[in-house]
């Protein structure tokens, strides 16, 4: 096989990133956005000794489950990457590489696997559910003003006017902010020269409050004639709050360190459940407010809380698990990386009236060893960690501790799996396993999992 290579290829499998796979000739050829059943006419573009990469030249007979993406960039956006595949089945691709992974990292066995697992839940709508959105701002190749996303795996911006998994709203808050810029000659930052100012529009949205939050990440140590800005903004109905947010570093981390409230609130107020949440720029808050109803209400069913229980919560972020599992338990300890999100966790427990929880500034394979025989006997340990999955000295005490429940929330099935294992060889046994589509359009997945002690 060679790069450049003109094939014909029938489609048999996905990838972890969503990508086809077929084969030529038994060589495999990954091939983005083409899905299984497409029989296709593709074009190498890489051909290493093993397997390759493709693009598509033509579409010969196109799966019976492809759909045509709602979004026209999809192709391009780097952040959709599954939305040519209908939804059923890219449900069903997300529970299968849960599935898969357990397997295979976890040493799950399939009669298990069978027993514990059960239907991924996944929305009715499928678009429309993200409540944050930060947009690079930049020029295109003519030096028009634009707002948008990266292509995938690199830094040019794509145009995006209406990301049909965001809020319709962004497109009337981007617009007015390219007009303004338009208007007060307000350069927006180049990565290349490390010029300009305006970096990203940061949006965030109160799914059950209706509240706007703009933050504008700038490059400057303010924004010349903001004031503007902020008249214009105010006109949009559910605007609570405009902040600039000063990152002067050459990163291709979004925020800087400062946040200067320019109108209204510093935060802005949603609700999960009952549970009612202060959010501010920088925070950690689950993107998508339906299906993180679901994720708490199934750890929150898997903690099984009587009333009379410790519960340990690890990697709470501002509190959210703590606070939803805190009503029904003795009490409930938060333990957080990040001191500002210890911060809003203590403020949303305040104004919640809630005084069963107590959060920890550090982290989790840190703050839980030391502290936590000060605070008598765990039945139930939460941890939603990152992507990297737990730490062994974590894992460790936990064991110490002897929980008789784990209730483990993950954004990465194969770091999960392989916590699972590592927790089977100290007695604990995998009982229930929920993917839940946190993610539609893309090839993320959240899984709840309950773990229980052996004896
Ligand atoms: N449970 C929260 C947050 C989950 S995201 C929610 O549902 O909203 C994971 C969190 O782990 C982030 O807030 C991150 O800052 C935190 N984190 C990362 N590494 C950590 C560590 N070693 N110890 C404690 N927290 C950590």
């Amino acid at each position: 096989m060679k790069k450049n290579e003109i094939v014909t290829l029938t489609i048999e499998d996905i990838g972890i990133n969503g990508e086809g796979i077929g084969k030529v000739m038994n060589y495999p050829l990954f091939i983005k956005d083409a899905i299984v059943g497409d029989k296709i006419k593709a074009r190498v573009i890489k051909a290493k000794k093993n397997y390759g990469y493709g693009r598509i030249e033509e579409i010969i007979e196109p799966s019976k489950d492809r759909v045509v993406p709602p979004c026209f960039i999809a192709e391009k956006c780097g952040g959709c990457q599954i939305q040519a595949l209908s939804y059923e089945k890219q449900l069903e691709f997300k529970y299968n590489k849960v599935k898969q992974n357990l397997k295979r990292i976890g040493q799950v066995k399939e009669e298990v696997l069978d027993l514990v697992m059960e239907d991924i839940r996944g929305m009715k709508e499928p678009f429309r559910y993200r409540n944050k959105a930060a947009y690079p701002i930049g020029r295109n190749k003519e030096g028009k003003l634009m707002a948008g996303f990266y292509a995938g795996r690199t830094h040019s911006i794509i145009p995006v006017e209406d990301c049909l998994v965001g809020q319709e709203v962004n497109k009337e808050i981007l617009k007015t902010i390219l007009t303004f810029m338009q208007n007060h000659q307000i350069e927006p930052y180049n990565e290349q020269t490390q010029k300009g100012v305006l970096r990203h529009v940061l949006i965030r949205y109160g799914e059950a409050t209706g509240e706007i939050m703009v933050c504008l990440i700038i490059n400057a140590k303010s924004l010349k004639d903001s004031d503007k800005l902020v008249v214009e903004l105010q006109k949009i109905a559910g605007i609570k709050s405009i902040s600039l947010n000063i990152n002067r570093e050459n990163t291709n981390v979004i925020m800087g360190e400062k946040t200067l409230t320019l109108w209204g609130s510093p935060t802005i107020t949603d609700y999960i459940g009952e549970v009612k949440f202060q959010i501010s720029p920088k925070s950690f808050y689950q993107v998508n407010p339906a299906q993180t109803k679901v994720l708490y209400d199934l750890a929150l069913e898997m903690a099984d809380l009587s009333g009379k229980e410790t519960v340990w919560d690890l990697y709470c972020g501002i509190g959210t698990i703590s606070l939803f599992l805190s009503k029904k338990a003795k009490m409930v300890y938060g333990v957080e990386i990040v001191p500002q999100a210890i911060a809003d966790a203590k403020e949303n427990a305040r104004i919640n009236q809630i005084e069963n929880a107590k959060f920890f500034v550090g982290k989790a394979e840190e703050v839980v060893p030391r502290e936590q025989e000060k605070y008598g006997r765990a039945e139930v340990i939460v941890v939603d960690p990152p992507r990297k999955g737990l730490d062994e000295t974590l894992i460790a005490t936990m064991a110490q501790m002897s929980p008789d429940r784990i209730v483990y929330v993950s954004c990465d099935s194969a770091t999960m799996a392989r916590d699972v294992a590592l927790l089977s060889e100290k007695g604990y046994e995998l009982k229930r396993v929920v993917p839940v589509d946190q993610f539609p359009q893309t090839v993320h997945v959240e899984t709840v999992v309950l773990i229980t002690r052996n004896i």
